[in-house]
């Protein structure tokens, strides 16, 4: 009654059993073994996802601790509103090398993505698991072919024959939609470590920051002539009171100096 599906010999990676995916069918359950495994047209890899450890109002946390940091506008907590909140486990390719008794983990998104800085993201080492089927729902599939992975490994001078394993990965992702100053902005956070990726952000501006820098380093230039001045226009004495009046002038100076880089920091 049924039509053979496959043309294709699939063998489970971990038992060698012979699997009979569906026609289309790319996720399978090894029968024998029950390993998971994707099919990539004629390759047959680990299936594994990495387990959650942060639930929404976690992710929402670790978000609001991004915002409050450094790298981003002041108060951007507080002045932000998040508008939409997505998770989807995302797929990820996971290609270890074997060279000269070392061992290399490279990652590969698997699907195209806004947030290109996923490409950053490393996996908790022993965290992952057996794919379940359960994910289906919330798990994007890869529609990178690994293929493609390894030609972007060979183009970082990385030999194919030495990846001596390759998997697919689902990595938790919570992606944050937020609106700040009109504007909609992007930023996810990795369900497993807190983690937080975003290509464009507002950002802290740097250029008050620069100016106290510039003005820092110009007053103590110009503090540290007077001895050289003194010793040019009296000799001996001169570089003493040349030294004196440096200290006299630095030490109020570089208070001041402080004083500003606190009250610019406080604002921007
Ligand atoms: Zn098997």
């Amino acid at each position: 009654m049924d039509k053979p599906v496959s043309v294709q010999q699939f063998k489970c990676t971990q038992c060698g059993g012979e699997l009979h995916p569906d026609e289309g069918q790319r996720f399978v359950t090894c029968p024998y073994c029950s390993s998971t495994v994707y099919l990539d047209k004629s390759c047959v890899v680990f299936h594994w996802y990495l387990a959650p450890t942060l639930d929404e109002g976690k992710a929402r946390a670790a978000l609001a601790r991004w915002m409050a940091g450094n790298e981003t506008v002041k108060d951007l907590d507080k002045k932000s509103r998040v508008v939409a909140v997505t998770f989807q486990y995302f797929p990820i390719w996971y290609l270890k090398q074997r060279r000269e008794g070392r061992e290399n983990i490279f990652l590969e998104l698997a699907a195209a993505t806004s947030v290109s800085e996923l490409k950053r993201l490393h996996l908790p080492a022993g965290d992952l698991r057996r794919y379940d089927p359960v994910l289906d729902a919330t798990a994007q599939p890869p529609t990178v072919p690994l293929q493609a992975a390894l030609d972007w490994l060979a183009e970082r001078n990385v030999d194919a024959a030495e990846i001596v394993e390759s998997a697919l990965v689902h990595v938790p992702l919570y992606a944050f939609k937020y609106q700040y100053d009109d504007q909609r902005y992007t930023a996810v956070v990795e369900g497993a470590t807190g983690r937080v990726f975003a290509n464009i952000y507002p950002a802290k501006a740097e250029a008050p920051y620069l100016f106290v820098g510039g003005l820092t380093a110009a007053v103590f230039f110009c503090l540290a002539t007077l001895p050289v001045a003194g010793a040019l226009i009296e000799g001996g004495e001169g570089l003493g009171i040349g030294l004196l009046l440096l200290l006299a002038l630095g030490v109020p100076a570089a208070l001041l100096l402080l004083g500003l880089a606190a009250w610019v920091a406080s604002r921007v």
